[in-house]
């Protein structure tokens, strides 16, 4: 290990697979088969390019934290090109929905969350703030009508920002435009 940067722990299904928007600007339907199923999958391909300049930016670690599991590294990573990302695996003896894996998986990293199901696990959740405690941890929610937009990994900056330590980066809403490439699009609300 050795590593302690703060982990971005990224959800397929919702933040790059907005799986309730029809038709949404920028992306591409994929048929991705994955666990004797075929699924249809919304993809942005700037996505990659967009969270792998963050990651290096404000010095972040990309983990899956997907039911895709390792499936990711093979139908959705290729796709929007993002490398081999470290999965967290949640198996058949998860439990709190994906919060213990995310708990052990993390072991008191700082940690910021891009999912789009928090709310259906209240109980849940509260179970892991008290575990994570004092840790830093920001779980930012993404619609799944919308996908990851530059507002939220804004959010995400701010938030690594407010760590400080010797990697903080000067934040500025046009910087974190600038490093993702994104023009923030008008009534992402
Ligand atoms: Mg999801």
């Amino acid at each position: 290990m050795g590593d302690r940067k703060p982990l971005l722990l990224l959800d397929v299904d919702g933040p790059l697979n907005p799986f309730r928007a029809t038709k949404p600007p920028g992306y591409t339907m994929h048929k991705q088969p994955s666990m004797g199923q075929t699924f249809n999958v919304w993809l942005n391909h700037d996505h990659g390019r967009v969270l792998l300049d963050f990651a290096d930016q404000h010095d972040v670690e990309l983990v899956w934290c997907t039911t895709w599991e390792h499936d990711a590294n093979v139908c959705i990573g290729p796709h929007i090109g993002l490398p081999e990302l470290p999965v967290i695996e949640f198996g058949f003896t998860a439990h709190q929905w994906k919060f213990n894996a995310v708990l052990e998986y993390a072991a008191g990293r700082p940690l910021a969350w891009l999912d789009d199901d928090f709310p259906l696990f209240p109980k849940e959740r509260a179970w892991f703030d008290e575990q994570r405690g004092d840790t830093p941890t920001l779980l930012h929610l993404i619609s799944p009508s919308v996908g990851l937009t530059a507002q939220d990994l804004h959010t995400v900056a701010a938030w690594k920002y407010s760590l400080g330590g010797a990697n903080a980066t000067s934040l500025t809403p046009k910087r974190v435009q600038d490093a993702t490439g994104w023009t923030a699009r008008k009534g992402d609300g």
